[in-house]
C-alpha cells in the first residue's frame, strides 16, 4: 500500500489500523479514518478493482428514471433551482460530469441550459446517445482546455468515486468561467442509519457487517462530513455558497408503500438531527 496524504487535511492519514473491515465476495474491503474525520476506502489508495464500472454497475442505479417516478431527478433539480435562487451565473453553458445515462442533461436542456455531459462508462454513454443526448465518454482529468468555459459544472454522486478528488476539483475550476458555479451531491459518513449500522458492527466485534455494507460499497472511495467537504472545496479554490444535508427520496429507492413510509419516518429523524445520508453543495470558483 503506497503512502498518501489525506486529500482534505493533507496530513499522513496513518494507515496502521483500518476503522472497519467489511467482507465482500471478491475479498475484504478496509475503510480507514483520518484524524480530520474523512473516511476513505483502501481502493482510494490501491486503485479500483478492474471491471467495477462494467455493464452490471448501472443495474443498481437504474431506479433513477427507469421506475417512472422521476423522484431522484426531481430531488436534484429542486436543489439546483434552490442554489440558483441565491446566485445567477453569467451564461447558460453547463457540463454534467458523471452524467451516467443523461437524465440530468435531459432535464437541464428542457430547462433552457446549453447542457452536455461526460461519463467514463461507455455503457451509460451509449444509452444516453440512443436518447439523442449530447453525452460523451470522457474523463474529467483528461479534458482538453475548452475554448469556451462553462458557467456551471454539476457533480452529482461523483466525488465519492474519484481516486484523485483534489485534482478533479482543480480541473473543474480550470474549465469553469471565472466565478462559475459547481453544484454537487455526495454521500456523508454520519447518517443516523449508518451510525446504527456501525454500532452493530462494533458491538458484534465485526461479525455482523451486513447493515454497514449497505453504506460502504466498493464504488465509494471517500465518505465526507460537512466540515471536511468545506475544507476540500476551499483548498481547491471554491467558496461554499450553500450546503444542505438531505436524503435520497424514498420513492426513488422503493416501490413498496410500506418501505417508502418506513424510510420517510427514518428520514424525519435524520432531518431533525441533521444526520441525513447526503451532502448537497453549491460553490463558486474564486478564480
Ligand atoms: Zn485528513
Amino acid at each position: 500500500m503506497k503512502i498518501v496524504r489525506c486529500p482534505v487535511c493533507l496530513r499522513d492519514p496513518g494507515l496502521s489500523r483500518p476503522d472497519v473491515v467489511v467482507r465482500y465476495p471478491q475479498g475484504p474491503l478496509r475503510i480507514f479514518k483520518c484524524s480530520c474525520g474523512l473516511r476513505f476506502s483502501e481502493y482510494a489508495l490501491n486503485g479500483i478493482p478492474p471491471g467495477l464500472y462494467g455493464h452490471s454497475y448501472y443495474d443498481h442505479v437504474r431506479y433513477r428514471d427507469q421506475e417512472g417516478s422521476n423522484a431522484y431527478l426531481a430531488h436534484l433539480a429542486d436543489f439546483f433551482n434552490r442554489g440558483l435562487a441565491a446566485t445567477t451565473p453569467e451564461g447558460r453553458k453547463l457540463l454534467d460530469v458523471g452524467c451516467a445515462t443523461g437524465d440530468f442533461v435531459a432535464w437541464a436542456l428542457r430547462a433552457g441550459w446549453e447542457a452536455e455531459g461526460i461519463d467514463i462508462s461507455s455503457d451509460a454513454v451509449e444509452i444516453g446517445k440512443r436518447r439523442n443526448l449530447p453525452v460523451t465518454q470522457a474523463d474529467l482529468l483528461a479534458l482538453p482546455d475548452p475554448l469556451v468555459r462553462y458557467d456551471v459544472i454539476t457533480l452529482w454522486d461523483v466525488l465519492e468515486h474519484l481516486p484523485d478528488v483534489q485534482s478533479a476539483l482543480l480541473v473543474a475550476n480550470k474549465v469553469l468561467r471565472p466565478g462559475g458555479l459547481v453544484f454537487l451531491k455526495t454521500v456523508s459518513s454520519f447518517s443516523l442509519l449508518e451510525r446504527m449500522a456501525r454500532a452493530i458492527y462494533h458491538l458484534s466485534i465485526g461479525v455482523v457487517d451486513g447493515p454497514l455494507k449497505r453504506f460502504l460499497v466498493p464504488g465509494h472511495l471517500y465518505y465526507f462530513g460537512q466540515k471536511n467537504l468545506e475544507t476540500l472545496l476551499a483548498n481547491c479554490g471554491f467558496d461554499l455558497l450553500r450546503l444542505e444535508n438531505s436524503d435520497t427520496p424514498s420513492r426513488a429507492l422503493f416501490r413498496s408503500r410500506v418501505m417508502t413510509a418506513a424510510f420517510d419516518l427514518i428520514y424525519f429523524f435524520q432531518r431533525a438531527t441533521r444526520t441525513g445520508y447526503e451532502l448537497l453543495a453549491v460553490c463558486r470558483s474564486r478564480q
